[in-house]
C-alpha cells in the first residue's frame, strides 16, 4: 500500500543545501522589519524587503494599528460577508478606490488571496485568461482555481500576446493578467501595447501592481499612472504587504464588478476579514504616502544609486527598471553561497532559484527602501565587491 507521506520522508532537496552549510531560508528576525534588522543575533542591512516606503517602522503607522486594536480588538472572528465587516474596512476601501481613481474597491485578507479571489470569481467556463509567463505564483494559482481556459504568452512579448488573442473565439470573454512590475526581475509590463491589443481584441485588463503601487507614478498610483493609462486598466490589484507596510490586499474596478465579486468570490466570502491593526496600518500608510510624495522620489534615488553602484564594480544586474534589482548569479549553489557570505558580512539578500526563475538564471533579488542611508548602501556595495571577488 502506498503512504501519502512517502514524498515527505524522501524529500532531500532542502537537506542537501543544509548539509552544504548554505541553507538560506527562515532566518528569524529579532527586530522590526527595517533597513537594518537583528538577524541571528546580529545587526544586518536588509536588502530583501518589500518595505518600499520605509513605513513598517513609522511611529504614525504603528500608533494607528495600536489605536485600532484598542477600539476594535485583535481580530474580526468572521468574514466580511457576515459579522466581520468593520467601518474601518469600508473607510479603507473608499480611500483606496478614490486613490486609484476607480469606482469601488474590495479588500481581502492577503495579497495572495486577492488574486485567488478575483480571478476565480471573474473568469468562468466560457472565458479565457491570458497570462504573462513571468506572473507571480498567486496569479498562476488564481488561474488554476478558475474554470476558464488558461493561455500564457512569453514574458512581456507583445507579438506572442497578439498571436494568442487572435486565436481566441470572439464569443469568449478574455482577461489579460500580468504583474505591473515583475517581482523577481524588476522590469515593467508593456502596458501601452497591452492596452492597444486589449482594445483591438475586446479583452479586459487586470494588473497585479503589488510592486508598482507606491513605487511607480508621480503619486505612487502604480504602473497605470506611470504610463498615463489609468482609465484603460479594468482591474487594479495590489497588496498591503509592500508599500503599505501591513498585510492584506485589494482590487479596484467598476462598481458592478466589485458588487459581483463580493457576492460570489469564495476566497473572499469564506475567510475572515483583515484584522483591525492591519487595516488601520494600511490606511495610515496610504495617508502618509499621499502627504509625503518625497518618499517615492527618495526610493528612486536609492535604486538608481545602487544600479550605478553595481555597474561600477562590475557586478552583473538584470533588466531592472525599478527598486527591485536582481544580481545575476546563474548557478543555484553559487547563489546560496554568495547569499551566505553576504549574510556573514552583515547584508541580507533573497536568493531566487527555479521555479521562481528559469533554470540557470538564478539570482539574488535585492530590493530597496526609501529610508536606506547612503552609508548602508555603500557598506552593502563594498560587501558585494568582497564576496564576488572570492566566489
Ligand atoms: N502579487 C505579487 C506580484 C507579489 O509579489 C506578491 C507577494 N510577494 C503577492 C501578489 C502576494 O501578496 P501578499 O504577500 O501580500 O499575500
Amino acid at each position: 500500500m502506498s503512504d501519502i507521506f512517502e514524498k515527505c520522508f524522501n524529500y532531500t532537496d532542502a537537506k542537501k543545501v543544509m548539509e552544504a552549510g548554505v541553507y538560506p531560508y527562515f532566518h528569524a528576525l529579532d527586530s522590526g522589519q527595517d533597513t537594518e534588522v537583528i538577524m541571528n543575533g546580529k545587526r544586518t542591512i536588509m536588502l530583501g524587503s518589500n518595505n518600499y516606503l520605509g513605513l513598517t517602522s513609522d511611529e504614525r503607522v504603528k500608533r494607528a494599528a495600536i489605536k485600532a486594536v484598542e477600539k476594535f480588538g485583535s481580530g474580526c472572528s468572521g468574514s466580511r460577508f457576515l459579522n466581520g465587516t468593520l467601518t474601518l474596512h469600508n473607510e479603507l476601501e473608499k480611500r483606496l478606490a478614490k486613490f486609484v481613481k476607480k469606482e469601488a474597491a474590495l479588500t481581502f485578507s492577503t495579497g495572495f488571496q486577492t488574486n485567488l479571489g478575483i480571478i476565480s470569481a471573474i473568469a468562468g467556463r466560457n472565458d479565457y485568461i491570458i497570462s504573462d509567463r513571468g506572473n507571480h505564483a498567486s496569479l498562476v494559482d488564481g488561474c488554476r482555481l478558475s474554470f476558464a481556459k488558461n493561455v500564457k504568452y512569453r514574458h512581456n512579448d507583445m507579438v506572442d500576446l497578439e498571436r494568442i488573442l487572435k486565436s481566441i473565439p470572439d464569443k469568449c470573454g478574455k482577461l489579460i493578467v500580468f504583474d505591473g512590475v515583475f517581482s523577481m526581475e524588476g522590469d515593467i509590463a508593456n502596458l501601452p501595447e497591452i492596452v492597444r491589443l486589449a482594445k483591438k481584441y475586446g479583452a479586459r485588463i487586470m494588473i497585479d501592481d503589488a510592486h508598482g503601487f507606491g513605487v511607480l507614478g508621480k503619486h505612487g498610483r502604480g504602473t497605470a499612472e506611470y504610463f498615463g493609462l489609468e482609465d484603460e486598466v479594468d482591474i487594479i490589484m495590489s497588496t498591503f504587504s509592500k508599500s503599505l507596510a501591513s498585510l492584506g490586499g485589494f482590487i479596484a474596478a467598476k462598481e458592478e464588478v466589485i458588487h459581483y465579486v463580493k457576492h460570489v468570490s469564495r476566497p473572499f466570502i469564506f475567510s475572515a476579514s483583515i484584522p483591525p491593526a492591519n487595516a488601520a496600518a494600511a490606511l495610515e500608510a496610504l495617508n502618509i504616502m499621499e502627504s509625503e510624495p518625497e518618499r517615492i522620489k527618495r526610493l528612486w534615488e536609492v535604486a538608481d544609486y545602487m544600479r550605478e553602484g553595481f555597474k561600477s564594480i562590475g557586478i552583473p544586474i538584470g533588466n531592472s527598471q525599478t527598486p527591485i534589482i536582481p544580481v545575476m548569479t546563474y548557478d543555484d549553489y553559487r547563489t546560496f553561497k554568495i547569499a551566505r557570505d553576504l549574510l556573514d558580512e552583515g547584508v541580507y539578500v533573497n536568493p531566487v532559484i527555479s521555479p521562481a526563475v528559469n533554470k540557470g538564471e538564478a539570482l539574488l533579488r535585492t530590493s530597496y527602501t526609501a529610508t536606506h542611508t547612503k552609508e548602508q548602501l555603500d557598506y552593502a556595495l563594498e560587501a558585494f565587491k568582497r564576496v564576488f571577488s572570492r566566489n
